[in-house]
């Protein structure tokens, strides 16, 4: 038995970043049952941090984590939303929300986003009118999970892989499917969408998380496009986003499709949908699909993460539902976690943004609180 002051399940961005704070107050302990870090929603994620997504929690969340992407953890790319006549009121939303953040958001023409986005549709039925941000931030989700990792070793703690989690008993100890055991008074749950799953075998009621898959595909840039200067683009309506990343574009018809836990596949309908809504907002054809992926996001009821002990496990600590912004909240949430499970004080910078304990709280999540 391998005894520790934190253990944590789950090797995402979550579990690694929660860790990383930990291991400076005691002998932390990480375990992930796959063999490498992040293969699950933090491996499969297009690692960007933008005001545009989430309830208003989510955003102070975001503003708050800024700080801790800064290079080569983090690069400035200028996001643009666009919308049609249709649309416009879900720009409008958008503007106010994000203004309340970004003294820098301006608002585009045609032609102007045009100028920024060239293949943008924009005429009668195409997008009338853009948001831009030129704040947005580039994530790199590799280095992030692998300088958490790296925090929690130079600390002493140890983040250990291919360790599934198979039996959890109160007060903490946990054997893996290998037989190994391990055992702290203090337990993260930090199994993204295998949270739940994780808390029934350790006794304690579900939070009610969905699991929702998204889909990816990559698609060959136009021959004769410079896609490394355009934007990070979003159609207001929520049904599309187009990156450029390495030469290459990554498309994405932004579903949300009830899921399992599990290791998540992209499904044939969701990957033409992508396809098509590329050659709906742009001039740009689909000749090849060089690649595609699926993750999981996993939401509690009012969409915003969660962290905090339970109301019915002594020492056992939520960290979950951080669906579709994992990476660009992770710092704040970890800090969280630490303010939380060390007794020390809630971060003023939070306080500040409107991000209290109330909010975060899991048991919020459990009674279905929107
Ligand atoms: C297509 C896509 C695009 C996204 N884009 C963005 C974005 O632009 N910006 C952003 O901020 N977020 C984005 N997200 C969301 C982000 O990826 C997630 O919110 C984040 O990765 C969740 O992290 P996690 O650590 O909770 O979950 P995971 O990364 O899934 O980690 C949970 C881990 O727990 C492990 N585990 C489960 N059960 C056990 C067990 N019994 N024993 C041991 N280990 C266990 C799993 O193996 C898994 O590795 C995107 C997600 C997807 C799918």
């Amino acid at each position: 038995m391998e005894r520790a002051d934190f253990l944590i399940i789950g090797g995402g961005v979550a579990g690694l970043s929660a860790a990383a704070r930990l291991a400076r107050y005691g002998r932390t302990i990480l375990l992930e049952a796959e063999e490498a870090l992040g293969y699950h929603s933090s491996g499969r994620s297009v690692s960007f941090s933008h005001y545009g997504i989430g309830t208003a929690p989510v955003r102070a969340l975001t503003a708050y984590s800024r700080p801790h992407f800064a290079p080569p953890l983090g690069r400035i790319f200028p996001t643009l939303y666009f919308a049609d006549h249709a649309s416009l009121p879900l720009l409008d939303a958008l503007e106010a929300d994000m203004a309340a953040l970004s003294a820098e958001i301006r608002t585009l023409d045609a032609a102007q986003m045009t100028a920024l986005f060239p293949p943008l549709r924009t005429g009668p039925g195409g997008a009338v009118r853009g948001l831009l941000d030129p704040t947005g931030l580039k994530l790199d989700a590799d280095l992030i999970l692998q300088s958490f990792a790296r925090e929690v070793r130079a600390a002493g703690g140890s983040v250990l892989t291919g360790r599934r989690v198979a039996a959890v008993e109160p007060g903490w100890t946990v054997r893996t499917e290998a037989g190994e055991t391990f055992s702290a008074p203090v337990l993260v749950n930090a199994a993204g969408a295998w949270a739940d799953r994780v808390a029934s075998l350790a006794g304690v009621a579900p939070l009610g998380l969905q699991p929702k898959r998204r889909t990816i595909i990559v698609v060959d840039a136009p021959a004769d496009a410079r896609i490394d200067t355009w934007p990070f683009a979003l159609s207001a309506a929520r049904d599309f986003y187009v990156q450029p990343e390495a030469g290459r574009l990554l498309v994405s018809p932004v579903d949300e499709v009830p899921d399992e836990p599990g290791d998540a596949q992209p499904e044939d309908y969701d990957i033409a949908l992508a396809a098509d809504r590329l050659e709906r907002y742009t001039s740009i054809k689909v000749a090849r699909i060089a690649h595609r992926w699926a993750g999981l996001r996993t939401f509690t009821a009012d969409r915003i993460p969660k962290a905090g002990f339970a109301e019915d496990a002594s020492g056992f600590f939520w960290l979950a539902g951080q669906g579709g912004y994992g990476f660009q909240t992770a710092p704040a949430m970890a800090e969280i976690a630490e303010t939380l499970i060390t007794g020390t004080a809630w971060p003023k910078g939070l306080a500040e943004l409107g991000v209290g304990v109330e909010q975060v709280a899991p048991g919020r999540a459990a009674i279905g609180l929107a």
